[in-house]
């Protein structure tokens, strides 16, 4: 008799659902994880609802922790007992333009975890041993988690922004990821933070992680704002996920600025030729993160520079997790915890 374990997958009708499933042999490469926990992810939401295409059956989750129990042959870059992740990056091709250039998130044939291979809600999860990234100890696997994804992805983008240290920042978008690129931007970068969001909640506690301005757009426009007082930001980094957000930040960069795009509204953004060409605006998009990005990200936690806010919640929690999610009443991380039996 094969042995068994539960996992979280995608059903034909939108929904989530936990399942028996064999467990997994690891073959050449491979490494086999038994789960500690993975966080859910508004793009779990999306995969779910087959808003990229039809995944019935799929173990979701692209925000995994575990540990290495078992290893198929050829396994140099993992010990057994290592932890490690299981990140939206799940695999590469290796050897294209991209794979080669430090830029593998962008390979034509990755794998993506929870989407295209099976992902980290799961007991136990099947890794190519040389894409899962290790953490060292010292970062507990709930905030772990949460660096695999939102973590790792802000931090990319806070690099992407070229910006130097006590150089302004807009940081746009207070949530969970906006929350994390605050702590990134502050506590690793040592950048100067506008903080921006609709809500004025999320900017009190902007101020409290030490935002040096906050800004509610609706009450304030930004672009005015920078440009007078602060002669034009040097960088934005946009996670909201209004289109405005996006405008709004491109009027707040000074000449030579950067904007890296993050979040991820399926609309189209304003961009003045005239602004683009005569400030020489740079406006880039930056999706998750390297391994390498990944790693920097996870020891940046585990020095207790950036600290997650998460929730353990049970398997079985899923589908109310997706309704908090959609109704927007979650704050901070919801991770599954997949050692409770
Ligand atoms: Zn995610
Ligand atoms: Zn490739």
């Amino acid at each position: 008799m094969c042995e068994k374990m539960r996992a979280i997958v995608a059903t034909k009708d939108h929904k989530a659902e936990v399942v028996e499933r064999p467990v997994p042999k690891p073959g050449y490469g491979e490494a086999l994880l038994e789960m500690e926990c993975c966080g859910v992810c508004h793009t779990d939401l999306h995969v779910k609802n087959a808003d990229f295409g039809d995944v019935t059956g799929r173990i979701l989750g692209h925000e995994g922790i575990g540990r290495v129990i078992e290893r198929g042959e050829g396994v140099t870059s993992l010990k057994i007992g290592d932890r490690a992740s299981v990140a939206c990056f799940f695999e590469g091709c290796g050897h294209c333009e991209y794979c080669t250039t430090g830029r593998e998130t962008l390979c034509r044939t990755v794998k993506n975890a929870g989407y295209t291979a099976d992902g980290g809600m799961s007991e136990k999860v099947l890794v190519t041993a040389d894409y899962a990234v290790k953490f060292p100890d010292g970062l507990g696997s709930a905030e772990a988690s949460s660096i695999t994804c939102a973590g790792v992805t802000v931090y990319k983008a806070i690099k992407e922004t070229n910006a130097k240290a006590g150089q302004w920042i807009v940081i746009s978008g207070l949530g969970g990821l906006g929350n994390l690129a605050l702590q990134y931007a502050k506590n690793v970068f040592n950048l100067k933070v506008v903080a921006v969001d609709v809500n004025d909640g999320q900017l009190e506690f902007a101020k409290k992680y030490g935002a040096d301005v906050c800004i509610n757009p609706i009450k304030e426009n930004l672009g005015e704002y920078c440009q007078e007082k602060l002669g034009g930001v040097h960088a934005a980094v946009v996670t909201d996920v209004a289109k405005s957000a996006f405008n709004d930040a491109v009027a707040s960069v000074r000449a030579g600025g950067r904007v890296v795009a993050v979040g991820l509204p399926s609309e189209s953004m304003d961009l003045s030729i005239p602004r683009l060409v005569l400030d020489g605006i740079q406006v880039v998009g930056s999706l998750v993160g390297t391994r390498e990005d990944l790693k920097e990200a996870f020891q940046f936690g585990a020095e207790g520079l950036v600290v997650p806010k998460c929730e353990m919640r049970p398997m079985e929690d899923i589908n109310d997790i997706f309704d908090e999610m959609e109704a927007g009443t979650i704050r901070g991380r919801m991770v599954i915890d997949l050692t409770r039996k």
